[in-house]
């Protein structure tokens, strides 16, 4: 079609004007590589500077699939790429060993918090010495706090519901989230409990394979997808819930990473069939509206994969005008992607602080003095803004508002 209706849907191209870094520029590179063209490092850099944002997705008048597109596109390149000794090494422990380990998330997450508790942190910071180790130290201002007692522990437990059982739920709690967002993964729980859900954090689920898809490691991304259908898939729950959106979005395409797989495809299909962003169940049901007031203005920033992977926008809306005392004040562009993208604040980090640089500034003007979200990923990167650019905002998540409402 070559319309040109995706452009300014498309933060990098927002930022840079480049029809190569457009997503019409990139279809057709992606167009040119498939009819046979060589993959050049300019076409390696077009595709990496992409955040798979999908926000060109909700813009394209004739659905081209290009979520669908670059991760494909990603994957030929990793076939076709030989990195040094080192990079092998950190990619093959990173997602083949540490995402993948809940030992090894354990001891990442204790040498973190020691870190943190012993003023470390704290002190590195005020001595500038992260400066002096230059993209080192931009990076460390991304890096997750570890939330002991991490959730690991609650991994194989069932919580009651409270009041009458109306629903009986399995909550994945992610993989680094058992370490970084474990208050909020007890939230979702409480919330859900409140809801009346018997709430199953099933033994054997681990990472979902969003990072494994989303840098071209579709293989990785399938045995970890079997590994999360065996373990939950049989418990016959009513709903299976994440309160993170880019997990969200892969367990939701379960179906179609394993469209292939004789033994899997089915279970697959049936797997993501039940899986529930927590915004879009609780929206869904009869919320319970016992709820004390919350007393502020908060604005809201979409989840790329919540409003363009999973197209819920309204879902965390509702909920929040459900708290009673709470104000929402709707930011411009708020589903413009904020930078965060899974690892692209890290692998990309100049292009993704300019993207959250105009982000920050779209926030501000809403004088909120909350911002929710729906995603761990993107709390972090609000988190790092608000620092960043000497504001005191609050980063949530929107489940935890909720549960402030009902304690
Ligand atoms: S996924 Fe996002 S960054 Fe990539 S081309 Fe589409 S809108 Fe642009
Ligand atoms: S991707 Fe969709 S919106 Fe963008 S140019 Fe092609 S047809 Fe138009």
């Amino acid at each position: 079609m070559h319309c040109g209706l995706c452009l300014n849907a498309c933060p990098t191209y927002r930022e840079l004007g480049l029809e190569m870094d457009s997503p019409r520029g990139r279809v057709y590179q992606m167009v040119q590589v498939a009819n046979g063209a060589p993959i050049t490092e300019s076409y390696r850099e077009h595709i990496a500077l992409c955040l798979a944002c999908r926000g060109c997705e909700t813009a394209c008048p004739s659905g081209v699939r290009y979520g669908r597109m670059v991760e494909d596109a990603r994957a030929e390149i990793e076939a076709h790429t030989t990195r040094g000794r080192l990079e092998t090494w950190l990619r093959q422990f990173v997602f083949g060993r540490l995402l993948q380990s809940r030992a090894l998330l354990s001891v990442a997450g204790s040498m973190l918090y020691l870190y943190e508790a012993s003023g470390m942190k704290t002190l590195v910071r005020a001595l500038g010495v992260m400066k002096l180790i230059g993209r080192l130290g931009d990076l460390e201002q991304l890096a997750p706090s570890a939330d002991p007692p991490f959730f690991f522990s609650q991994i194989g437990r069932t919580f009651p519901a409270q009041g009458e059982r109306r629903y009986r739920v399995a909550l994945m709690a992610g993989c680094i989230a058992n370490v970084s967002f474990a208050r909020l993964n007890e939230a979702t729980v409480r919330v859900l409990q409140k809801n009346g859900c018997e709430v199953a954090v099933p033994e054997g689920q681990g990472c979902c394979g969003a990072l494994h898809v989303h840098s071209g490691l579709p293989g990785d991304a399938r045995k970890l997808a079997r590994r999360n259908i065996d373990a939950v898939l049989s418990g016959g729950f009513d709903a299976i819930i994440t309160n993170a959106a880019g997990c969200g979005s892969t367990l939701k395409e379960y179906g179609e990473l394993l469209e292939d797989d004789p033994e899997y495809a089915a279970k697959a299909k049936q797997f993501s069939g039940s899986m529930r962003d927590i915004t879009e169940f609780l929206a869904s049901i009869e919320l319970n509206r016992q709820m004390r007031p919350l007393n502020a203005t908060v604005t809201y920033q979409d989840s790329c994969h919540l409003a363009h992977g999973q197209k819920i926008r309204t879902a965390p809306r509702k909920l929040l005008s459900a708290i009673p005392g709470l104000t929402l004040a709707e930011m411009r562009g708020a589903d413009i992607c904020c930078g965060s993208a899974g690892i692209y604040n890290v692998v990309q980090n100049d292009m993704s602080m300019q993207i959250l640089g105009h982000k920050m500034e779209t926030v501000n003007a809403t004088g909120a003095t909350i911002i929710a979200t729906a995603n761990p990923g993107c709390m972090l990167q609000l988190q790092a803004g608000v620092r960043m650019h000497g504001k005191s905002q609050r980063v949530v998540h929107v489940v935890e508002l909720l549960d402030a409402a009902y304690q």
